[in-house]
């Protein structure tokens, strides 16, 4: 099994297999984002990718989850995905899902039947990082899609029988859109509906056009206050029916694990107590990417 570069999953990933079936990512302009900065998208070789699948079903028969790499792995050709999906299939006898990420643009780029079609191939779970709903903050960031994208993008994925992992990301609005950022991000949750849904805390990482924006003071991080302030706005105003809550990710100062809307009381609360200093947060120096 081969890899080229550096790899990225999502942390509910870390038992997967992780199948490189593209190099980077499509869209590789977001501002914050240093993950496939080194890499030109391209799709793997399949015959490549078919090898892979096949050496890794004899090295690990036992596997039961798959995740596809990289950054946005389903802009992959559907008629890859037609050779991929089967081979993981023959090969992991047990496998139970295959996933990847996805922007709302790969989504919203792929016809209905086509998703259908993967969907009923393995493809069940789509990791989707609209970030923020702010369409300002999404403009600002290059996301390349808005609110009205990513909330079209959750539907047709659930059409498809789908599920959704969102992924927000804290501080993405820097201070001057904290609110609104929070606001609107947790409109969209409650828009996109989705199965899981996650929290990320903004890193600004040197070389990227956002660490260039905050030399040069056109961006500033919130504090880490401002931060919990948007995560509490988040959990209190977004209405999922159904939606499992982490913040487990290692950029999190404040680990919390819940169902909402069923646990949103005590989430909240959980929050509050670590905006008055009762609860401990995670180190800087633990903070990882
Ligand atoms: S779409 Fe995802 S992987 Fe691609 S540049 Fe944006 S954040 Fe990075």
């Amino acid at each position: 099994m081969r890899y080229e570069g550096r790899m990225w999953r999502p942390p509910s990933e870390a038992r997967s297999y992780i199948l490189q079936a593209t190099i980077g990512c499509s869209h590789n302009l977001c501002t914050y984002c240093d993950m496939y900065r080194e890499k030109v998208f391209r799709e793997r070789n399949l015959a490549a990718v078919l090898l892979d699948i096949d050496e890794a079903g004899r090295l690990y028969p036992k596997v039961t989850k798959v995740f596809v790499a990289d950054g946005d792995a389903l802009v992959m050709d559907v008629g890859s995905w037609r050779a991929v999906l089967p081979r993981l299939r023959a090969s992991f006898p047990a496998l139970r899902r295959v996933s990847c990420y996805a922007t709302a643009q790969n989504v919203l780029e792929k016809s209905e039947e086509d998703l259908r079609e993967l969907r009923e191939g393995g493809l069940s779970l789509l990791y989707i990082g609209p970030e923020s709903g702010d369409d300002v903050t999404l403009k600002r960031i290059v996301k390349g899609n808005t609110f009205q994208d990513h909330a079209e993008a959750a539907q047709k994925a659930h059409a498809a029988g789908m599920k959704i992992s969102v992924i927000m990301l804290l501080g993405a609005g820097g201070m001057d859109r904290t609110e609104e950022h929070a606001r609107e991000t947790a409109r969209l949750v409650t828009e996109m509906n989705p199965e899981y849904l996650s929290a990320l805390t903004l890193s600004v990482i040197p070389g990227t056009p956002l660490h260039r924006m905050m030399e040069k003071g056109k961006f500033e991080l919130p504090s880490v206050e401002g931060l919990l302030e948007e995560l509490r706005t988040i959990v209190a105003e977004s209405e999922p029916t159904r939606a499992i809550f982490r913040t487990n990710h290692a950029s999190n100062y404040l680990s919390l694990a819940g169902r909402l809307p069923r646990d949103r009381d005590v989430i909240v609360s959980e929050i509050d107590s670590a905006l008055r200093g009762e609860v401990p947060l995670r180190p800087e120096y633990f903070r990882g990417l």
